[in-house]
């Protein structure tokens, strides 16, 4: 009798087991996604419009691509210092599968050892912390091609609002799924960069004044949140050592692989790939030129002005042997500035002035930049025609505002692009400038103002 039991029980177990085979092979990613809008590209995806979900298909195991994520529309507050465009960092990542699992895993650029033994750069790989940075549920497999709900992991907090709102006393939030959702009007896919992005609303106790300054219910704090899977560069571009003379940002690593004599410690500077049309010639075209493109929300006549400070780089770039090699261009009407294939000098207005800034987006494993991106603060030019306003008597003679004003609030707001995008191409601040005659713009030149006295008042000569 128990040997029948045991029989029963077992094949009970099978059919089971078959059974739930079954289930899963039968269902097909075709028919899985059959009423869902797919979006073909680096990384194909569908829209669920029933359920409001992002499905992600994934074929690519263990291949490394960049993962930049950053905050399309912001706070508006230069105190808290939630900008819009605000990159978030470039990581390498890669999807791992391991049964019903997929893990995304962030490996660590940081420590290697650039050997072609394999024994070495397994001692590396082993000695130091992987980030895995998030686990997704395979709901459909294929051969080789899964697909996973990715709608959570395109809808986290991955910029930091919570920890960044808390860290300014601005008061504890948290990310309310009910009220976020996708947002499909920036989700795209092209065949080397899958973007999509998400509205995401933080709902808490405001304790700042600062939040409540800028947010018409301070209780729910509503952005957008980008995120970019992007192909890496192939493997032509040329890492350049870092000297700390040369003014450059660079990268670093240890590289474990280094023969004794010479230290561990790896530099590469940040710079954007470019390559001569004609290698052999003094001065050559570039094959691909280096193109910025200038926010289409900054109004005349500010809109030129940093088109043409930051076009100043050409001549950088003519003096390196360059023709035409850096373009500075208005952004395409359809073109999302955060989109990696355009470098972007986005317009950003907050409730009050602030600094701008200019990041990138570049390769972690050889420091070459991918996407420039600079952040001018909008209200700067106003505050310099204030400066410029308080330095002469401007209306003495009627209503009629003197020039002066806005020539040079425009004069510091090309000086200022062109600083900013220095940064972006991979230089860093210059304030030895300041003793010899003024001659980087990567400096922080104060404008130089002359007083002289003339019959009835001081005229004020500004030299930018
Ligand atoms: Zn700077």
């Amino acid at each position: 009798m128990k040997r029948i039991i045991l029989y029963f029980f077992t094949h009970l177990f099978v059919t089971c087991a078959l059974f739930g085979q079954n289930t899963a092979v039968s269902v097909t990613i075709a028919a899985k996604t059959a009423n869902f809008k797919k979006y073909d590209g680096y990384f194909d995806y569908y829209w669920d419009e029933a359920s409001g979900k992002i499905w992600l298909e994934i074929e690519a195991w263990d291949t490394e691509f960049l993962y930049v994520h950053a905050l399309a529309a912001g706070v508006g507050s230069n105190d808290i210092g939630l900008d819009r465009g605000q990159l978030g960092g470039s990581r390498v990542v890669k999807f791992h599968k391991v049964g019903p699992k997929v893990l995304l895993i962030e490996p660590n650029y940081g420590y290697r050892a650039i050997s072609n033994n394999p024994d070495e750069r397994k001692a590396v790989e082993q000695a130091f912390a992987q980030s895995v940075l998030w686990g997704f549920k395979v709901e459909v497999q294929e051969g080789e091609k899964v697909l996973v709900d990715a709608t959570d992991f395109f809808m986290q907090d991955a910029h930091g609002v919570v920890q960044t709102l808390s860290q300014r006393n601005q008061g504890s939030y948290k990310l309310d799924v009910s009220r976020s959702a996708i947002y499909l009007p920036m989700c795209k896919n092209f065949p080397k960069n899958t973007e999509l992005e998400a509205t995401l609303t933080f709902t808490g106790e405001p304790k700042g004044a600062w939040i409540r300054s800028v947010t018409p219910t301070p209780e729910a704090v509503t952005v957008r949140q980008h995120h970019s899977f992007i192909e890496l560069p192939d493997n032509n571009y040329q890492p350049r050592v870092f000297d700390p003379r040369s003014g450059y940002f660079g990268i670093e690593f240890l590289d474990y692989a280094t023969p004794i004599q010479e230290p561990i410690a790896k530099r590469y500077i940040r710079r954007h790939r470019l390559e001569k049309k004609n290698p052999n010639a003094k001065l050559s075209e570039a094959v691909e030129p280096i193109v910025y493109y200038v926010d289409r929300g900054a109004p005349e006549p500010i809109k030129s002005a940093p088109i043409e400070g930051a076009s100043w780089w050409n001549q950088a770039f003519e003096a390196a042997g360059y023709q035409n090699a850096f373009v500075v261009k208005e952004m395409p009407a359809d073109a999302d500035p955060l989109d990696v294939r355009y470098n972007v000098i986005q317009w950003v207005h907050r409730s009050t002035r602030g600094w701008s800034y200019g990041a990138s987006v570049y390769d972690p494993r050889t420091g070459e930049i991918i996407k420039g991106h600079v952040s001018l603060g909008s209200l700067r030019v106003r505050q310099d025609f204030l400066i410029a306003q308080g330095l002469v008597q401007p209306y003495e003679n009627g209503t009629t505002p003197d020039p002066r004003l806005l020539e040079m609030a425009l004069a510091r707001l090309r000086q200022l692009s062109a600083h900013e995008v220095g940064h972006t191409i991979g230089i860093a601040h210059n304030f030895a400038a300041s003793i010899n005659n003024r001659a980087s713009v990567m400096d922080y030149p104060h404008p130089l103002v002359e007083l002289r006295i003339m019959e009835q008042w001081i005229l004020v000569s500004l030299m930018q």
